[in-house]
């Protein structure tokens, strides 16, 4: 098959990690019998320095053009006056909202070389495979809101948490057709006893529970949510929920595994467009030292693959590469090795 990539390597670590993972494309494509066409196009503060937009037109136009993004991460220290304009972050909610991508998906699992990384037992962790899907274009973080004026007594500010049918049907659903190719379970999360945006996520989820028997079906509240992930993840295969619940659920399974470097992501529409990222930020720490984790992004790739093109093969041919690296040893400092980003890239396509 051919396929167009655009690449936002980004800031700080960005363009080290994104490096690797094209590099692992590359590799597939080759291994495979396709062809990739990568566009390298500018994002966050790069982006800011060279056109004065955290998003040029040329680049959302890029993407729109494209078949998949992989995104590496945008941010740091040069542009974090809370004060400016113009910021980082804007050109990621920029790029969600002009590419219409209103899931993102986080699976977590744990590699049996990394038990010891995660802060709870290996019996609670060990064999967690689970996917914690997140709506991201509506609820508090999009409703009408009122910012206070002051911070007296009588001062006083909203946010409001707004949901319509079609906006959770949509992420519902998707869920449902992402549990179908794993093990079949959904876990819709809600907080349906308080407020009356769940109910109404509630009773459109009992509906789907209706459409689709082959899969079974549970809802939880939230804040028991949050103490399962802790105490039993293992019991979770696909997680549904609203934004701000999934804002904080997805990062509460991300340290289920121990490192932050690990961990991939998928943004996802209606159509196959997608923008993979790893879930870390710009490491400003460590950028330029050629220590940065790319696992991450790595993995991304392989999501790209999989939702994308549709190519699971391929997609699990690096999964499998990635467990074999660490399976030998390979591991960067934030796992606790010595291994350097380009040793990293080495064993990744020796392991491929
Ligand atoms: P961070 O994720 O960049 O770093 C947190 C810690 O984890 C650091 O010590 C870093 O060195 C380490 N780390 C992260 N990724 C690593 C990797 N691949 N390999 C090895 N170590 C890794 O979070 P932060 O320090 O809070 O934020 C730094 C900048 O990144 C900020 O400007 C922030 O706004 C931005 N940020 C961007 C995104 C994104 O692009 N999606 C997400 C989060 C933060």
């Amino acid at each position: 098959m051919e396929a167009k990539i655009v690449v936002l390597g980004g800031d700080g670590i960005g363009p080290e990690i994104t490096n690797v993972a094209v590099s692992l494309l590359r590799a597939v494509a080759h291994k495979f019998g396709h062809t990739f066409h990568f566009d390298e196009q500018l994002i966050g503060g790069i982006a800011i320095d060279k056109t004065g937009s955290a998003l040029p037109d040329a680049t959302l136009a890029a993407c729109k053009d494209a078949s998949a993004v992989l995104l590496g991460a945008v941010g740091g220290p040069k542009w974090d006056d809370p004060a400016a304009k113009v910021r980082p972050e804007q050109g990621l909610l920029a790029i969600r909202k002009g590419l219409g991508l209103y899931a993102n998906l986080r699976p977590v699992r744990g590699s049996s070389k990394l038990l010891g990384a995660s802060p709870l037992k290996r019996e609670v962790v060990e064999g967690v495979d689970l996917l914690v899907v997140r709506e991201l274009t509506g609820g508090l973080y999009f409703g009408k809101r009122e910012e206070a004026t002051g911070s007296g007594p009588d001062a006083s500010a909203y946010d409001t948490m707004i949901y319509t049918g079609q906006e959770i049907r949509r992420v519902l659903e998707l869920g449902v057709k992402l549990a179908a190719g794993r093990r079949k379970k959904v876990t819709s999360v809600d907080k349906a006893n308080v407020l009356a945006s769940s109910r109404l996520w509630r009773k459109i989820a009992t509906e789907i529970i209706a459409e689709n028997p082959g899969i079974e079906f549970e809802h939880q509240l939230v804040d028991s949510c949050a103490m399962r992930l802790v105490t039993n993840p293992k019991s979770f295969d696909v997680i549904v929920t609203e934004n701000m619940f999934g804002d904080i659920l997805s990062d509460e399974a991300a340290v289920l595994t121990g490192s932050l470097g690990m961990l991939p992501s998928a943004s996802l529409g209606t159509g196959t467009m997608g923008l993979y990222e790893p879930i870390h930020g710009s490491a400003p720490d460590i950028a330029g030292q050629g220590i940065a984790n790319p696992l991450g992004t790595v993995l991304s790739a392989a999501m790209l693959l999989r939702h994308s093109l549709n190519l699971e093969a391929e997609a699990a041919a690096i999964e499998a590469a990635a467990d074999k690296v660490l399976e030998e040893g390979h591991l960067t400092r934030d796992l606790g090795g010595t291994a350097t980003t380009q040793e990293m890239e080495v064993a990744l396509l020796r392991a491929l």
